[in-house]
């Protein structure tokens, strides 16, 4: 019997319970998995709060790395002992010591990537990598609004974002924040909890605006994205931290400047094996590099996935949090 977090009900952090369970044995096209490390994110906050409703009852989590520990029969790509990683949303489960995985949804970690930094990446990195290279792909000189740039997406972010030569401005919740988001990437930073986010961004660029706004707190950031974008620029909503954005009128958009609006998930842009190969080989390849540098803010063992998720809302995390197995 191995542990997990299981959630019975929908509600608060107190609803996440530690149970004992069989993992199972692995059948045709999958392996056992033991978990070495699983990745916090804030879309286990959705699940656990029924935002984003799952049947009950689960286990949380979407991204981990671990140990093959037993194949399936005609697997053949991988084989006992294989560290591997994996992210996305069919992959819900992931607090947990032991699980049986598809074989196909796995990537191998390469020897220069750690495994707590592989469960800290994979679902953050990956929405990084789509984000900049393919929502709005981002060339050198762009400028760039990028909310919550302290956060686990948002240092990922903000140091590919830097790479790609953009003039990054990041809204931070602290002063503390704005100078971590400094040193990972950006040129600004705005305390979007006191400062007019779309005044200052005026101010920086000159009048002209961002081309390109990337937003994951929703609700209390959406309207002045908009209202920092240059014309015909691209906002893109991808989080609601702050509570989900209200209902528009496509009229408004018209109005505020011809403006682009996609609000994009990483399942649509991690569709086939092919698709996800590359975006993973590319995080890979920005983090083995060192043009991306994960930034693990915290860690709690599995068991305090509580805890966990109580500072990830309180906003007392930065970076990547990882749950310990
Ligand atoms: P973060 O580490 O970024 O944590 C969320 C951050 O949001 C907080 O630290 C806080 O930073 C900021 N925030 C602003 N307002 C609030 C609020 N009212 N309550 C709580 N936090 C607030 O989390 P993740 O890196 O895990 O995820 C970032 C976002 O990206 C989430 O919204 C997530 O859902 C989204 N996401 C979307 C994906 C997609 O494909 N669409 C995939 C992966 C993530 P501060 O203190 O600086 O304000």
């Amino acid at each position: 019997m191995d542990g997990a977090i299981v959630i019975s009900r929908v509600g608060g952090p107190e609803v996440l319970e530690w149970a004992r369970r069989n993992p199972g044995k692995p059948g045709v096209g999958e392996v056992l998995l033991r978990h070495t490390a699983v990745g916090l994110n804030y879309i286990d906050v959705y699940h656990r709060i029924g935002l984003y409703p799952l049947a009950l009852p689960f286990s949380p989590g979407v991204e981990a790395a671990g140990v093959v520990e037993e194949v399936g029969s005609g697997v053949t790509e991988l084989k006992v002992g294989d560290r591997v990683a994996y992210t996305g949303l069919g992959a819900v489960g992931s607090y947990c010591e032991s699980r049986v995985f598809p074989a196909a949804r796995l990537f191998k970690v390469p020897d220069a990537i750690d495994d707590a930094t592989a469960a800290a990446i994979m679902l953050k990195g990956c929405t990084a990598e789509y984000l900049v290279r393919r929502t709005y792909p981002v060339k050198s000189g762009d400028w760039v609004l990028l909310h919550a740039a302290a956060g686990g997406v948002g240092l990922l972010a903000s140091q590919w974002l830097k790479s790609l030569g953009a003039r990054l401005i990041g809204t931070v919740g602290s002063q503390e924040k704005a100078e971590l988001a400094k040193k990972n990437g950006c040129e600004h930073t705005i305390l979007y909890r006191t400062e007019d986010v779309a005044k200052r961004v005026k101010e920086i660029t000159g009048g002209r605006g961002v081309d390109v706004v990337y937003d994951s707190v929703g609700a209390s950031t959406f309207m002045g994205s908009l209202d920092s974008l240059r014309p015909r620029g691209m906002m893109v909503t991808f989080g609601n931290a702050s509570g989900p954005v209200e209902p528009m009128s496509p009229l408004l958009l018209a109005q505020k400047g011809s403006l682009f609006l996609t609000r994009p998930t990483l399942g649509h842009y991690y569709v086939t094996r092919e698709e996800s190969a590359d975006g993973v080989a590319a995080l890979f390849q920005m983090v083995t590099s060192g043009k991306v540098r994960p930034h693990i803010g915290g860690r709690y063992p599995l068991k305090d996935a509580r805890r966990a998720q109580e500072d990830l809302e309180a906003r007392a995390t930065v970076g990547s949090i990882v749950l310990t197995v």
